[in-house]
């Protein structure tokens, strides 16, 4: 047996100490991980652990649970579908939760975007958006273009066609370096010459491209790094004159992250085809969406099947799921979200501007960046990322830094002092000597 460390007494959490003999944790090393923390219970921003402790949530779940823990709109909800009609599979059969939540999804999307397909994780929908791009084209009589533009710094998912258009030298990525290859990456065009380039390296692959992938405004998992609303219009405007499909992965983004429904409105840019995950059912429950333009739809149309989208997952449209949405996109209706967002932003922009500068224990601070509900202090390197999670947990807050990057990207609910609670620990923590 290779040596562990032992996870908390088992007395306290018998479930933890037997199930951690077999669970296999995401992004961990589990030889030398700490043991995870046994949570027995979520609500609002808080989360109780098995101890009796309670952290304040500084992402959400993965940036997911926008609405806060256990939202009784969104819990009634799914107990009421759980009791009626937890899943029947869509292929011929019609569920009303995910009829209902692809009409409404149609009707805040950007532009002419109109048709939803349904799928149960971020990186599932960004595969699906890439084959019906691809079969766009080969029902246009481009069989040619398979091909993916795309950019440094990008995450798109964990899987093998979404590793592949994600930053190619990025941490977790480059090990599968062999599994993937094969995609078009370059950088973003943030200024005259990278414009340029960016025009120069378009022209040269269109014709085997079938679309741009970009995760609008901000890239999340690739490091937290913003571009201008500029910046997209450009990808947009490049796209329409090499006849380039654009593919936008709001899965972090989308749903008021950023202060408006979707990031692409604030550069008034429409994409072809655009993919959510995330919050769209609050965090509650696995589901994900690739919207497609009137455009892109029609190009399936056609007496014969060959053109018909063959893509089909076993739980697409599922009635939990898509009851949880719609419980989650009645919040945005009924509920301030997009203004809670803009206050985040505004206490993050003062509260988190201490840390500019700093150079303490943990490393030396480079840069301190705030978009919507997003807090960013992006370090040279982190000494020691064990230990500065660990430390966060002592102070009672749940933040989890990755790579160079200590971040906040709470529920939009979360009360002021709460929040003023995570921002006051980084400054305090990211200070220390
Ligand atoms: N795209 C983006 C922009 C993401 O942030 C993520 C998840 N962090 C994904 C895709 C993948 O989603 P999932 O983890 O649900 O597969």
């Amino acid at each position: 047996m290779t040596a562990r460390p032992d996870p908390l007494p088992v007395s306290l959490v018998p479930w933890l100490d037997d199930g951690y003999r077999h669970i296999w944790m995401p992004y961990t090393q589990m030889q030398t991980a700490p043991p995870p923390l046994a949570v027995t219970a979520t609500k609002g921003s808080r989360i109780t652990l098995a101890d009796g402790r309670q952290l304040i949530d500084g992402i959400a779940s993965w940036w997911s649970a926008c609405h806060g823990y256990n939202h009784p709109h969104i819990r009634d909800a799914i107990v009421r579908q759980a009791g009626e009609m937890p899943h029947v599979m869509l292929a011929g059969l019609a569920n009303e939760p995910a009829f209902t939540l692809a009409r409404r999804l149609a009707d805040i999307a950007p532009g002419d975007l109109e048709r939803v397909f349904f799928s149960e994780s971020g990186s599932v929908s960004v595969e699906i958006a890439m084959k019906m791009a691809a079969q766009y084209w080969r029902n246009n009589g481009q069989p040619g273009r398979t091909k993916f533009i795309c950019f440094d710094g990008a995450y798109h998912g964990d899987t093998i066609a979404t590793m592949a258009v994600g930053d190619p030298e990025d941490g977790i990525h480059g090990r599968f370096a062999g599994l993937m290859g094969g995609q078009l990456h370059t950088n973003l065009p943030r200024d005259d010459n990278s414009r340029k380039r960016f025009e120069a390296f378009v022209t040269e692959h269109a014709d085997q491209c079938a679309a741009v992938i970009l995760e609008p405004l901000v890239q999340g998992a690739g490091g937290m790094v913003f571009h201008a609303p500029e910046t997209l219009k450009t990808v947009r405007e490049t796209c329409d004159k090499h006849g380039l499909l654009l593919i936008l992965d709001e899965i972090m983004t989308g749903l008021g992250r950023l202060g408006t429904l979707f990031a692409s409105e604030q550069a008034d840019v429409q994409p072809d085809i655009m993919t959510l995950s995330k919050s769209l059912t609050g965090g509650s429950l696995p589901l994900a969406a690739t919207i497609a333009s009137a455009a892109v739809f029609e190009a399936f149309l056609s007496d014969e099947l060959d053109t018909a989208f063959m893509h089909g997952p076993t739980f697409t449209g599922n009635a939990l799921a898509c009851a949880a949405a719609n419980a989650s996109l009645d919040l945005f209706e009924t509920e301030p979200r997009l203004e809670q967002v803009n206050a985040i932003e505004a206490h993050l922009g003062t509260a988190l501007e201490p840390c500019r500068g700093m150079n303490g224990k943990w490393g030396k601070v480079r840069d301190v960046r705030v978009r919507g509900a997003i807090g960013v202090v992006e370090m040279d390197t982190i000494t020691d990322m064990t230990a500065l999670r660990a430390r966060f947990v002592e102070e009672g807050c749940w933040i989890r830094p990755f790579g160079n990057i200590v971040y906040l990207m709470p529920a939009f609910t979360i009360d002021e002092e709460d929040l003023a609670r995570l921002s006051g620990a980084i400054v305090k923590i990211i200070g220390e000597r």
